[in-house]
């Protein structure tokens, strides 16, 4: 244990909707390893807020290979334990629910009517990835007048400036809001929770110091940082994580029965994958084996190569 950190709170935060694979054990790793190296605590959280893919069998097939894996939680998990809980994103709609009213009694929300086909035919403005920003319809003004035309409405942040952050991995950040995201979605009109809002009130309300996850979520920094100080939640620090990609450079997938955890268990020890796991994190420089446990003194948010992709030519 490094006696220099201070204790480092991190969670692990899968959406139940399929197997893991490499990239996905990746990320628990080294979320893992940032908890166990400060003398800190890890967070199992099951991110199913998406009920239509959600399955409480793929959640329980996450925590076995998760142990098998020899990655173990503090908190949380299928059947959440601990002063948190429930630890499953579907029973924690009330606390979204406060945040919410929190952020509408302060005037920061407001109700959108527009289908995605309004916005679609609206001419909207895009991001720099080419999503399309919504043109701000329904975001009052004095004098314009909202008819709500007897749709459920959704609900909307107001949106303005820029926010600055620091990545541990990727550095120095300043994300134009309006540009990149403008007003986004809180809460849908069919009553589904935005994963923006319920991340931000979860790794607050779970005492989070740490968010270890993927580069695919580096752009999610930004709005969450901004509901966390409209909220005035502390804001955790970032380690954003390179991506694993198959051979021909593609970002690994739940799809990728390959590198999924069925074939890994079946072809593989965990020594094995965890070995060459560290190599991929720049923990180890060469290709060994060895147990999740055995890396906790070598771990170094510093050694992770800074890089938004690592190409995976072989195990
Ligand atoms: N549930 C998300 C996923 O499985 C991770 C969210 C996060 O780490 O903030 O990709």
């Amino acid at each position: 244990m490094n006696s220099n950190l201070s204790p480092v709170v991190s969670r692990f935060a899968p959406s139940p909707t399929g197997r893991m694979h490499l990239g996905n054990i990746f990320t628990a790793l080294m979320s893992w390893l940032a908890a166990r190296s400060s003398g800190g605590k890890w967070i199992l959280r099951i991110e199913d807020l998406d009920p239509q893919r959600s399955r409480p069998q793929y959640a329980r097939q996450i925590e076995d290979d998760l142990l098998w894996l020899g990655l173990d939680w503090d908190e949380g998990g299928v059947d959440g334990s601990g002063p948190h809980a429930p630890y499953c994103q579907s029973g924690r709609h009330h606390l979204y629910e406060a945040a919410l009213e929190a952020l509408t009694a302060a005037g920061f929300t407001y109700p959108c009517f527009c289908t995605k086909a309004d916005i679609n035919a609206s001419q909207a403005p895009h991001a720099s990835d080419g999503r399309v920003i919504y043109p701000g319809t329904c975001r009052p003004a004095p004098g314009k007048a909202i008819t709500g035309s007897g749709r459920i409405p959704a609900v909307r942040l107001k949106v303005e400036g820029s926010v600055e952050f620091d990545d541990a991995v990727f550095g120095h950040r300043i994300v134009d809001l309006g540009a990149e995201w403008g007003d986004f979605v809180l809460r849908r009109a069919d009553g589904a929770w935005a994963y923006q809002l319920a991340v931000v009130v979860d790794d607050a309300q779970m005492g989070l110091t740490h968010v270890v996850r993927g580069s695919d979520l580096l752009g999610s920094c930004a709005p969450q940082l901004y509901l966390c100080r409209l909220l005035g939640f502390p804001e955790p620090h970032y380690i954003h994580l390179p991506l694993i990609c198959n051979s021909s450079g593609i970002r690994l997938s739940k799809r990728d029965q390959a590198l999924g955890m069925e074939q890994l268990r079946q072809h593989f020890t965990p020594r094995q994958i965890i070995g060459l796991l560290a190599r991929l994190g720049g923990l180890v420089a060469d290709r060994t084996e060895c147990a999740a446990s055995e890396l906790v003194e070598l771990f170094d948010v510093n050694k992770i190569p800074r890089d938004y992709t690592i190409r995976l030519n072989m195990l």
